[in-house]
């Protein structure tokens, strides 16, 4: 328990001009961790990801980056330390085939590895692909910078089932070679399968932390305490 945490947050308050939206957050997420952020529409859940990323400055609080103070550091500072933040709009280049993308971050195809299925898409421009590949694609990406945490808002929005479980199984597998991972995700249960803990924001404070193993089994109870 000597390994600092991959990203702390300490008595985090923030929010857009004089709208206070997060209040008093405290938060921390280890390498190989996978944490879920889980909350009703307007908790907070993007607004977090934002300022732990380092796009929006807290208004009071702490934020240290494997132990070492960051809460005034700006996005591209964050970003060189190895955090890498995936928002809800889709990271990828739409006018570039697979292949080009992948050149464009210095990796090749070995990037894909998680997504065997991208690398029949090669030729293919990013932008007509699927969503879901899209996703994949959009993550492979990240993941070949070697970040070291990942805040990541909504991968799976708006796609099929087995697309989901495909990119949280990914995020997974990252996360158990050591990358600490905090992520928001609508579908709960999904997540949960997936996430070590989690904790409940709502109304810009976190109210529950526990064990993501704990929510499994009383889903209801879940949603009907926090999600709505
Ligand atoms: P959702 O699941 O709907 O995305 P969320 O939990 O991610 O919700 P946020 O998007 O962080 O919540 O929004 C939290 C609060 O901050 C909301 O009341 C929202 O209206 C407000 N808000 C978000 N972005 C801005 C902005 N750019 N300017 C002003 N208020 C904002």
């Amino acid at each position: 328990d000597d390994v600092p945490a991959a990203i702390a947050a300490d008595g985090l308050a923030a929010g857009y001009g004089a709208v206070d939206v997060l209040r008093a957050i405290d938060l921390a997420v280890r390498p190989g961790e996978v944490v879920a952020l889980l909350g009703p529409n307007g908790a907070g859940k993007t607004t977090l990801l934002r300022t732990l990323a380092g796009y929006l400055r807290p208004t009071a609080g702490e934020v240290r980056l494997f132990g070492d103070t960051c809460t005034r550091l700006p996005a591209y500072r964050r970003c060189r330390r190895g955090v890498s933040f995936l928002g809800e709009e889709r990271h990828i280049f739409p006018g570039l085939t697979v292949r080009q993308s992948l050149r464009l971050v210095g990796a090749d195809h070995t990037a894909l590895h998680l997504f065997p299925e991208l690398t029949g898409r090669m030729r293919h421009r990013a932008g007509l692909l699927s969503g879901g590949e899209q996703q994949m694609l959009a993550l492979a990406l990240a993941l070949a910078r070697r970040p070291r945490l990942l805040l990541i808002d909504e991968l799976s929005l708006g796609l099929a089932p087995q697309v989901r479980e495909r990119l949280l199984d990914a995020v997974r597998a990252t996360a158990d070679t050591g990358v600490a991972v905090l992520l928001v995700e609508q579908n709960a249960k999904a997540v949960l399968a997936r996430a070590d803990r989690a904790h409940v924001l709502r109304r810009g404070e976190l109210v529950d932390e526990r064990p993501a193993a704990q929510w499994l089994p009383r889903l209801e109870d879940l949603a009907a305490l926090y999600l709505s």
